[in-house]
């Protein structure tokens, strides 16, 4: 079995008072399109830099392809870098700045011609090569971006943000168009973002990170259902969090008292590995709960309500519904083509809710 082609072995990075990295430890492989996905200021830019070579840990190694890269300079790595802004030059053409990192290659003038060609080509930028960068749509700008790290090779493309200048129906074009690039190439990519849909949407794995460590890494699937804690939870998407009680569990289930709900009995697995005491949380995420008009009983568990807000979002409609009994509020979600979507303020519904869907917490 061939190792990770990235593997970082507890890195650590402070600013001052601000632990960048702490302790950071992760491993991909080869051929895979890797997120790191985490709030503004959690450390994921400061990762990126450290496997590439622009930043320095006080603490730790970063390991490329089987080789420890302490004192590796940034242009000797097999990695390279798109970032935030593009860094292209704008006094120079398409093919200059593609050509750019190739010129140390020394080439000659048909190979490096042909090498700015079949990387242009790869971004769907064919014939741009004698065009001005300023005369680019950003989106273009972009893919010059990608053309210019790719024409080097890299084992493996460091993405920061590449995304975040672009306005939202180009970005997603692009996140389609960068998924098949890196299908079409093979080559591990590497992507930083703060945007969990680009996340879940994009990579096969991610890493969630908060304030400098690793909170939870796994394949998009597993993170958004299987979420290890009430942050990783909140930070991939909405969730309710209803209090509940532990009054007994055998072999396969847990019965709860859930607010709202009263007893319910959930698969054990919906614990996961967290241990906690008999109160806890109950994370329900919106969409796995079903609404019924007119309020009447339904099978259990459920609870009667009325809906107290409706947003409209196009491909779903977001309800918020106040608990009768004076258990608080939930917030359901349904798909505009649910036959059962077009509920309006102050229609009574009866909530009801899946036990196989629901994850549980400490509280
Ligand atoms: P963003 O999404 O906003 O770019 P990030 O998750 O990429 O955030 P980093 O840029 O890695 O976060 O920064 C992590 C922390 O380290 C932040 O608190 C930041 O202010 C701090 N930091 C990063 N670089 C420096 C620096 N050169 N000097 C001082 N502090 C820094």
């Amino acid at each position: 079995m061939t190792g990770p082609i990235v593997k970082t072995e507890r890195l650590t990075k402070r600013f001052g008072n601000t632990l960048a990295l702490d302790g950071v430890a992760i491993e991909i492989a080869a051929g895979e399109f890797f997120a790191l996905l985490g709030p503004s200021g959690c450390g994921k830019t400061t990762l990126l830099r450290t496997v590439a070579g622009l930043a320095q840990p006080d603490s730790g190694s970063v390991w490329i392809d089987g080789r420890q890269m302490d004192g590796v300079a940034a242009n000797r790595r097999p990695t390279n870098m798109v970032f935030q802004n593009y860094a292209i030059f704008p006094h120079l053409d398409v093919a200059k700045n593609v050509g750019f990192g190739l010129r140390r290659l020394r080439l000659g003038k048909t190979e490096q011609d042909r090498r700015v060609g079949d990387a242009l080509n790869m971004v769907d930028l064919d014939g741009f090569q004698a065009r001005e960068v300023r005369t680019l749509s950003g989106g273009q700008r972009q893919r010059v971006a990608l053309a210019r790290a790719l024409v080097l090779k890299p084992k493996v493309l460091l993405l920061d943000e590449p995304m975040s200048a672009l306005d939202r129906q180009l970005r997603i074009q692009m996140q389609g168009e960068l998924r098949n690039l890196q299908r079409a190439v093979g080559i591990t990519f590497v992507l930083v973002t703060h945007d969990q849909q680009e996340a879940l949407s994009l990579s096969n794995r991610v890493a969630v990170m908060f304030d400098g460590a690793i909170a939870q890494i796994g394949d998009p699937q597993e993170i958004y259902r299987m979420p290890v804690s009430r942050r990783v939870a909140e930070f991939i998407g909405a969730m309710n969090f209803l209090n509940a009680r532990l009054l007994s569990e055998d072999r396969q289930k847990l019965r709860l008292d859930v607010q709202g709900f009263g007893q319910v009995s959930v698969p054990k697995s919906a614990k996961g590995d967290a241990a906690f005491s008999a109160r806890l949380a109950v994370g329900v995420r919106p969409e796995t709960l079903a609404l019924h008009k007119g309020g009447n009983r339904m099978p259990e568990p459920c609870v009667q309500g009325q809906v107290s807000d409706v947003e409209f979002l196009g491909e779903k409609i977001a309800y918020k519904i106040g608990l009768a009994n004076g258990a608080g509020s939930i917030s359901a979600s349904l798909s505009s083509s649910d036959p059962s979507a077009g509920l309006t303020v102050g229609t009574p519904v009866a909530v009801i809710l899946n036990p196989e869907a629901v994850r549980l917490f400490p509280n």
